[in-house]
């Protein structure tokens, strides 16, 4: 009888045109317990990307439909922040500086053994999980940045790719003011966006996550810009009679 080892939930996306190494990366990688799925076209391996949520994306660097840089600056340009280990045959400095400027994690030249390719693949699993704080909770809302779903009272609440930036930039900082600029340039960054752009988007927002909800979370600093927050009276301790 065949023995079958159960699949971690460990999701990776394989971007790789060459065949044969993508089949030896992928029985590699599911005979380490990981679930693999593969594209061998860069312009199928973005969309695979946007469309589902991998722990890790191998990402080849000349491919065909797009090349990986690209495919790697769309993503982070997206505010995707999988982790990106990029595979490619140019073993120079200039094109490794290249590859950490366009967002990857890190880079591995080919050829390389496959022990390597596993060695980096845990490297970047594991310090993911460290670093990445999967779930904000303020109040009654939670924010799961992995899956980049939103839920407030235990309900969900769905949210466009901006509006969502736009709430987790203010959730991440809770409490601090972040004025209309910085909001810009953290859920905009260089595109071009009108003025009233992020009062737009705030009204919106507000819409979407306060307007059921006696607690307003998301707070107008007048002159200034805007918090994410429980209002004052709520988070004021109750005064002990003891310390009295
Ligand atoms: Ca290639």
């Amino acid at each position: 009888m065949k023995r079958r080892r159960k699949k971690t939930a460990v999701k990776i996306l394989l971007v790789e045109d060459e065949v044969g190494i993508a089949t030896m990366i992928r029985r590699g990688l599911e005979g380490a317990n990981h679930t693999v799925e593969v594209a061998h076209d860069g312009q199928i391996g973005l969309q695979m990307a946007e469309e589902e949520t991998y722990h890790l994306v191998i990402l080849d660097v000349m491919l065909p439909g797009r090349d990986g840089w690209s495919v790697c600056e769309t993503l982070r340009a997206q505010r995707n922040r999988v982790p990106i280990l990029m595979l490619t045959a140019r073993d120079s400095v200039r094109d490794k500086v290249r590859g950490l400027d366009a967002g990857a994690d890190d880079y591995l030249p080919k050829p390389f053994d496959f022990q390597e390719l596993l060695a980096r693949v845990r490297a970047l699993l594991r310090r993911d999980k460290i670093h990445r704080t999967s779930l904000i909770k303020i109040a009654d809302l939670q924010i799961d940045t992995l899956q980049r779903r939103v839920t407030r009272g235990g309900n969900e609440i769905k949210l466009s790719h901006r509006e969502y930036d736009l709430l987790e930039a203010l959730a991440a900082h809770e409490g601090q003011v972040l004025t209309r600029e910085a909001i810009q340039e953290r859920v905009w960054m260089n595109e071009e966006a009108y003025s009233n752009t992020v009062n737009v988007y705030i009204g919106m927002l507000r819409k979407k996550v306060d307007a059921d909800h006696k607690i307003k979370l998301i707070q107008t600093v007048h002159g200034t810009g805007y918090t994410l927050r429980v209002p004052d009276p709520l988070v004021t301790e109750p005064i002990s009679e003891a310390t009295s």
